[in-house]
């Protein structure tokens, strides 16, 4: 018998389905429990499932889990759902940590794992693009461009060990220029809920060549359908990437005061939108700074406050005294040419130093003039804005317990500066109410910030760690704003927030869910779309 069922399904008939399922994949590449099977998990673990758990009531446990490595495979096993009415959850490497990793929605949902489907369609350095499928890392792709030597820089998130599909499809971001993946994507393929195969753009032409460079089409475009969705399971993903430059300046803007955030904010935004800036800026808060920080006497000011309650303001200014920072860093990178990139820095020298107490600092990489830059010429850095992968921050997970892990409470805000300080204030005090620490993880883009609080709890903590983030949540609606990326937790009520002229997005959406996947098979719960029958819904 069965741990966990799927909804409204006996037990015989999950054995007759796991069963179907092992004909299809093979008895290896099907976990009857979801016990085993996924990749290595931040704790070592095999198991599906939320490895950070908010709401233990919620027990969002799959019932099965099934990987496939062909798109026929997918068909079949997306047909056996329509036949058996059973939902499945789609994930691509299963790395969306801080959101739910592998957890569905709908508890004894069937996991579709797609890591095995791991190819690396095509590479094409003229034009800068890659074609993967699911189950391709970050580190798969840049190991790729350095075994071929290819003269590209593909981007990567902080953490390089997720997939580059499900990242994009997610709207996460890495550090290079063409870091805004959902920006950069371009063709898709895509196993539709009933089986069929759709491409998007070109790519719907038959035997097109301009998959990967077009992303329009003719008509309507349809991507935007399959991102943060349950319309489609993809397949197969086009995503730009940054040319190797001739010349790479690794910079930092550091600013004395708290209240100095307006300033480092509307500064940095406004010299995006000029396009002096081209990759986004990464802002920390003196905390996070402590945690990169390698000085023993930093460690000796924290540490003691560790696992109890929150790091003191007043040891925090004695630890930026210390290591003679700024409140704020914000960490970018400059690409070009030398005299490209030197008359950036100058600008860049000239707006900032209006600021009384600034402190600006930059690293150049040195080479043959007239060469392009490989990675290794540039080395790690704290932030890849050259896009070497690194799993380095995962090491903070464990500081406040054993088995540690985060979550992100991820408000989009204009990029003024002014509206993020105000949302700062009362998010940071709320932060420390709650007796967390508040690691700033923003990230300035032209036109809006993705203003990310990361919040490192010890497992005893989910608990007061969601009750925090319920505070977080009403507070920002209540200034006018929400998420761009949620917990599997959040999902309906974030999607509840999008409701102007009565939900008429939502409702648009939950029309395509019936038409398009009437039995509701895939995903069911994901970013709040639901099929209209199921009584959860709008
Ligand atoms: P990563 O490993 O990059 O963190 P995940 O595999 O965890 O990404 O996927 C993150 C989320 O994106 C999943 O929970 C799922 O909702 C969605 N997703 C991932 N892969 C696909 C896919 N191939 N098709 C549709 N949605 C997907």
């Amino acid at each position: 018998m069965a741990s966990i069922l799927p909804p409204g399904i006996d037990n015989a008939t999950f054995q007759k389905i796991l069963q179907e399922l092992s004909e299809i994949v093979g008895e290896t590449n099907l976990s009857r429990d979801g016990l085993s099977g996924s990749l290595e998990g931040p704790h070592g673990q095999r198991t599906y499932g939320d490895a950070y758990v908010l709401q233990p009531e919620n027990g969002r446990d799959p019932s099965a889990a099934i990987r496939p490595s062909l798109v026929s495979e997918v068909q079949e096993i997306v047909r056996l759902a329509n036949k058996y009415k059973f939902p499945l959850w789609t994930v691509s490497r299963g790395k969306n940590l801080g959101y739910g990793g592998t957890a569905p929605v709908v508890r004894g949902s069937v996991i579709l794992d797609l890591h095995r489907m791991n190819k690396i369609i095509e590479v094409n350095e003229e034009y800068a693009y890659a074609i993967v499928q699911p189950g391709v890392s970050f580190f798969d792709l840049y190991n790729y461009v350095q075994e071929k030597k290819l003269k590209l820089w593909p981007s990567c998130p902080a953490i390089g060990w997720g997939s580059v599909l499900g990242n994009t499809l997610e709207r996460g971001f890495g550090y290079t220029p063409n870091g805004e993946h959902t920006q950069q994507q371009c063709g898709m393929e895509v196993v539709l809920p009933n089986g069929e195969i759709v491409r998007t753009g070109m790519g719907a032409m038959e035997g097109s060549k301009t998959f990967a460079l077009f992303k329009g089409g003719f008509g309507p475009s349809i991507d935007g359908l399959f991102y943060q969705s349950n319309l489609g399971i993809v397949t197969q993903l086009g995503i730009h990437m940054t040319p190797a430059p001739e010349h790479y300046m690794t910079c930092e803007v550091s600013v004395p005061k708290e209240d100095d955030l307006p300033f480092l904010i509307g500064t940095i935004s406004d010299l995006m939108r000029r396009n002096i800036i081209q990759n986004s800026p990464s802002v920390s808060n003196v905390l996070r700074q402590c945690f990169f920080s390698r000085d023993p006497k930093v460690a000796e000011l924290i540490s003691p406050y560790f696992g109890k309650g929150c790091i003191p303001e007043n040891i925090l200014s004695e630890a930026q005294k210390h290591m003679s920072c700024g409140f704020w860093k914000a960490q970018f990178a400059l690409y070009g040419t030398l005299e490209i990139v030197h008359a950036s820095w100058l600008a860049i020298e000239r707006n900032f130093s209006k600021l009384p107490g600034v402190i600006l600092w930059r690293k150049e990489a040195t080479h043959r003039a007239g060469d392009f830059l490989t990675t290794t010429d540039v080395g790690p850095e704290e932030i890849p804005h050259s896009g070497i992968p690194t799993l380095d921050p995962l090491q903070l997970l464990g500081y406040r317990g054993p088995g540690g892990g985060h979550t992100c409470f991820s408000p989009i805000l204009p990029p003024s500066g002014r509206e993020l300080y105000a949302w700062y204030l009362t998010a940071k005090q709320r932060t420390i109410d709650a007796e967390f620490d508040f690691f700033a993880d923003f990230h300035v883009y032209a036109r809006y910030v993705i203003a990310i609080e990361l919040v490192v709890f010890a497992p005893a903590e989910g608990k007061r760690c969601d009750e925090l983030y319920r505070h977080l949540l009403e507070d920002a609606v209540q200034q006018g704003y929400s998420e761009y990326r949620t917990h599997v937790d959040y999902m309906d009520t974030i999607a509840g927030h999008f409701d102007f002229n009565k939900g008429a997005l939502r409702k648009y959406i939950q029309a395509l869910k019936d038409v398009f996947d009437p039995n509701g098979v895939v995903s069911p719960g994901k970013s709040g779309i639901w099929n209209s029958s199921i009584s959860n819904g709008i």
